[in-house]
């Protein structure tokens, strides 16, 4: 579903990746842990095309992200194609940003309306199902200044979720979260998983990298240092760097 290749970014003469290579299957879990500045966000902010690479290739679900081939030559694909391969690709970051003005369910619905042109009708029962499935069936006509963080954070993902995208990227969705909130957005987020949704995930959470993750990849310095099933990478890790990474956070 995701396959980098020697991806490369830099901002001025800041290096920021210097060559990630990973893979995601379709249905798969991975989960991306590192230091503060490792290229994390970077690298996921790419995969959605709110960056664009410098150089290696970036594929989702086995198309170019960005770049079409026309007569063996690529070419940088315009604005619209582009907004049609984001469609593909939910993302949840850290804040939520939730309409203020639009209550929960006009908070999920907004998108399929304006974007895929959907009927109000067709998106509002879309928009209710998905509201059930994160757990707020009774709170679908509160404004995000009545929900709690961890239910406006569960407001974003069935949000990002009503676009039906194939994929969906989270950006340490927990961490701005008081810490007795974040088992109910890891509950969603694990069920998610459970139905089958292809996601990467920054987290700092051990235990969900460990426990949903099919997969872990360690990333510093703009690079996968290492990565494979989390028990290996977590508990068993082969490079010193991840090892003293880990004995910080764990
Ligand atoms: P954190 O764990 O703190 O979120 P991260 O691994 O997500 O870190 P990134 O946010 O990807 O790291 O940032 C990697 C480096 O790129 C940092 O040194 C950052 O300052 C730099 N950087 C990120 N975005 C930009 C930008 N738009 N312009 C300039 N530098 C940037
Ligand atoms: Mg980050």
């Amino acid at each position: 579903m995701v396959k980098a290749v020697q991806v490369h970014k830099s901002f001025g003469r800041v290096k920021v990746l210097n060559g990630v290579d990973l893979e995601v299957a379709p249905r798969e879990v991975l989960c991306i842990v590192g230091p503060s500045g490792s290229g994390k966000s970077t690298f996921l902010r790419c995969i959605n095309h709110l960056e664009k690479i410098d150089a290696g290739q970036l594929f989702v679900d086995g198309e170019l992200v960005g770049y079409a081939r026309r007569g063996g030559k690529m070419h940088e694909l315009g604005e619209r194609a582009v907004a049609e391969q984001r469609k593909n690709i939910g993302m949840v970051f850290q804040r939520f940003n939730l309409f203020p003005h639009m209550t929960a369910l006009e908070n999920v619905m907004e998108a399929p309306v304006r974007v895929r042109g959907e009927s109000r009708a067709t998106a509002r029962e879309h928009a209710v199902k998905l509201l059930d499935q994160v757990g707020l069936s009774a709170r679908r006509d509160m404004y995000p200044a009545q929900l709690s963080g961890g239910q406006q954070q569960r407001v974003a993902i069935a949000r990002a979720l009503a676009m039906r995208p194939k994929l969906m990227l989270f950006d340490e969705p927990t961490s701005a979260l008081d810490p007795e909130l974040v088992g109910e957005v890891l509950d969603v987020m694990r069920s998610l998983a459970e139905d089958g949704m292809t996601m990467v995930v920054v987290t700092h959470e051990m235990g969900f990298a460990r426990e949903v993750g099919d997969a872990v990849v360690f990333m510093d310095g703009g690079v996968v240092v290492e990565s494979g099933h989390p028990r290996d990478v977590l508990v068993n890790p082969r490079h010193a760097r991840t090892a003293a990474f880990l004995s910080k956070v764990l």
